[in-house]
């Protein structure tokens, strides 16, 4: 039921990869004019596989697209860690945690996911790509906006979902460096030819500090490549990614198993993908007419496995608590922080925690780690892994549409 009374409606959101069009899903459903600007020419393709998890799983069944998510899945069956010589040292199926392990049922491309988003949103949403935010003035009135190509605009609302190096952030609340907290990891993923022939099989090689890996993506046909390494933060243009490339291949020259194959592959990789594998983190996530969804107000990182499920549970609760308050940001920005934040610092938490057991730093932190995922199974107390698991994705949500 649309509220006769709502106020600002107009929202201006920058970005759209998740976090963008799931919230101008909810706007749109709840009466709002949702309009997204991408400074990509269009959707950006890419990245790596995620799991749709928990909380996040319940807001996509609300959103109607589950159908959707189940037909793009990458029916992944699970991994296998493996030595030099490609010798499997430990496997994980997806079926070992309940679906809650490092795999799970609900495992989607980034970029299918991104395509879902805005298939069910291009006809409520107005989408100016190919174009970015250089100026907010707040006012008592708005927002008034100018673009690197559009003619300046007024909204009533600002929302970020531009990632973990958001614009709109910068823009309003000034250098990432306040925010950014490197936790010591790099990150690439690209797409590769399947040319170890795995059948939804992923492979992973951990050296000290230093991890390769292939999965199969898209029924066989191709294959992503991932690299991760330790790293204190490096300087280097964000938009070089030749410059990125060198950075790779000179972290893993001379290194056996797949690699030198996979980085001749990241040569010619058409959605070459690199970041530093960093949390933001804000004692505030509004300030007046503006806000931030997702990664750009609060980033979990790769090694949460929760940067998705953030974003999506994020543009839910926002969306939901302005539609509550008919559209007064003041008090809908305060609730989406206090029914959000806990749950976002949990899983920065695990985030935190994560990264030695991923990629083990030493020869005896891999061989441990390998040991265990070959013991799971066995545990006794593997219903308290799994209820722990579990635990880092649950939030308890309203139904906004009642
Ligand atoms: C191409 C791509 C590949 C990725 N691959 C991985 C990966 O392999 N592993 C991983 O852990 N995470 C990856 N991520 C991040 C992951 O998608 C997010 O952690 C998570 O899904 C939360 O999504 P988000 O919408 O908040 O942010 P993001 O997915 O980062 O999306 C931000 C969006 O904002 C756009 N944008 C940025 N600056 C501007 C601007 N100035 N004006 C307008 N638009 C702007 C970007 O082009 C992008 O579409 C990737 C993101 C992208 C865009």
């Amino acid at each position: 039921m649309k509220d006769k009374n709502m106020k600002n409606k107009n929202i201006l959101i920058s970005g759209a990869s998740i976090g963008g069009p799931a919230l101008a899903y909810w706007l749109a459903r709840y009466g709002f004019h949702p309009t997204v600007v991408e400074q990509a020419p269009a959707l950006r393709e890419g990245g790596y596989a995620i799991d749709i998890r928990g909380a996040a799983r319940l807001v996509s069944e609300r959103m109607g697209i589950m159908e959707a998510v189940r037909e793009a899945t990458t029916k992944a069956r699970g991994m296998s860690y493996v030595n030099s010589a490609n010798k499997v040292q430990a496997n994980m199926t997806v079926d070992q945690l309940g679906g809650e392990g490092i795999v799970s049922e609900f495992e989607i491309l980034r970029g299918d996911l991104s395509h879902i988003l805005y298939a069910v949103t291009k006809d409520t949403t107005e989408y100016i790509f190919n174009d970015s935010i250089t100026s907010l003035v707040q006012n008592e009135d708005g927002v008034r906006v100018t673009f690197r190509r559009s003619e300046p605009r007024t909204f009533d609302l600002v929302i970020g979902a531009d990632g973990l190096h958001s614009n709109v952030r910068a823009l309003t609340f000034g250098d990432e460096s306040q925010f950014i907290r490197h936790l010591g990891y790099y990150v690439s993923i690209f797409t590769a030819a399947n040319h170890m022939h795995l059948d939804h099989w992923q492979l992973v090689y951990n050296m000290p500090g230093k991890l390769a890996g292939i999965y199969s993506s898209r029924q066989n046909s191709e294959a992503k490549a991932m690299f991760y390494f330790t790293s204190p933060p490096l300087s280097y243009d964000r938009h070089n990614s030749q410059e990125q490339k060198e950075i790779v291949a000179k972290m893993f020259a001379g290194e056996g198993w797949e690699i030198p194959q996979l980085l001749k592959a990241m040569q010619d990789a058409p959605d070459f993908y690199f970041d530093s594998i960093s949390l933001i983190q804000m004692p505030c996530w509004s300030k007046g007419r503006v806000s931030l969804v997702g990664d750009a107000g609060y980033c979990p990182s790769p090694l949460s496995g929760q940067g998705t499920n953030l974003a999506l549970v994020g543009a839910y609760v926002l969306a939901g608590e302005l539609k509550e308050a008919s559209g007064d940001y003041r008090t809908a920005f305060a609730r989406y922080e206090e029914v959000m934040r806990e749950y976002v610092e949990r899983n920065q938490k695990a985030a935190q925690e994560g990264g030695q057991w991923f990629v083990a730093p030493t020869r005896l932190m891999i061989w441990l780690r390998n040991l265990n995922i070959g013991m799971l199974p066995y545990l006794p107390w593997k219903g308290l892994i799994i209820k722990a698991i579990q635990q880092q994705y649950a939030i308890t949500l309203k139904n906004y549409d009642l």
